[in-house]
């Protein structure tokens, strides 16, 4: 069997942030499948078909373009971002895994991207300076009490947070309860970025204390990255502050 499937991360923001790899494999593709918006960020080629479905399709996405792949076609999947961070690259791992006998045939690549944390990261500074984690807050596919246990246990614990998928419109109070639950384990003054739609033309990063860190500030592009008790903000006159974890811990700080 001939055919490929590759899942293509396509960076958070415009063209500057896609890997020449990626490009690559995108000009090269015979078809290309993912969410709407994501798909309108990769160049029109002509001879090449375009499949778009719904954000929340994920495992049916993956399914069709591995099948479309199994015909022996040269099939892209994208994801923003990176493809294997809270997206498609392990949808279509649980197709070849549990989905139709072909699928294990197929030639499958991963090629990556920057995903949303190490852009909002590097605007700030370096707040992932020291031991992080990423935690998605989207209780569709987990229980909300397992989020609940992951926080308590990464807070407590001294890691810098990422969470992707803070809120939407379906989730609306998920990020609110968070940091309630992370107050109880950080100091106040923890730095709280808010980061959105980082990489594009209305890209906003805001600083907050986590005893001010408003939920409403943040939308469904917004990541938010945490501190931990030992993440500082260097404050510059005319400048915005820096937000950096120091490269050491001297075992005190979790
Ligand atoms: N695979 C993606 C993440 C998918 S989950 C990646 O690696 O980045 C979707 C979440 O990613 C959003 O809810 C938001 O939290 C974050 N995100 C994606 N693009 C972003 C951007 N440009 N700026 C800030 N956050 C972003």
């Amino acid at each position: 069997m001939n055919g490929a499937l590759t899942v293509v991360g396509l960076g958070p923001g415009g063209p500057h942030w896609l890997t020449p790899e990626a490009a690559t494999i995108l000009h090269g593709a015979d078809a290309l499948y993912g969410y709407g918006p994501y798909l309108d960020r990769v160049p029109v080629r002509a001879g090449q078909s375009r499949h778009v479905s719904d954000n929340r399709e994920e495992g049916a996405r993956a399914a069709a373009a591995l099948r479309h792949a199994a015909t022996g076609a040269n099939v892209a999947l994208v994801s923003g971002g990176d493809p294997g961070v809270f997206a498609m690259a392990a949808a279509a791992c649980e197709q070849i895994e549990r989905g139709e006998a072909q699928f294990k045939q197929l030639e499958f690549a991963v090629v990556p991207g920057i995903t949303a944390m190490l852009a909002v990261a590097a605007r700030v500074g370096a707040p992932l300076g020291h031991d992080f984690c990423a935690i998605s807050l989207s209780d569709n596919l987990k229980p909300w009490e397992l989020v609940e246990r992951r926080l308590d246990a990464a807070a407590g614990a001294g890691f810098v947070i990422a969470l992707y998928n803070p809120i939407s419109r379906a989730r609306p109070w998920q990020l609110g309860k968070a940091f309630e639950r992370l107050r109880r384990h950080l100091p106040a003054a923890t730095p709280v970025v808010f980061g959105r739609a980082v990489g594009r033309a209305d890209e906003t990063v805001a600083v907050a204390a986590l005893e001010r860190a408003d939920p409403s500030q943040a939308d469904m592009a917004t990541l938010i990255i945490v501190g931990s008790p030992a993440t500082r903000v260097i404050e510059r006159p005319g400048r915005a502050p820096l937000v950096y974890t120091p490269r050491s811990a001297d075992g005190a700080g979790a």
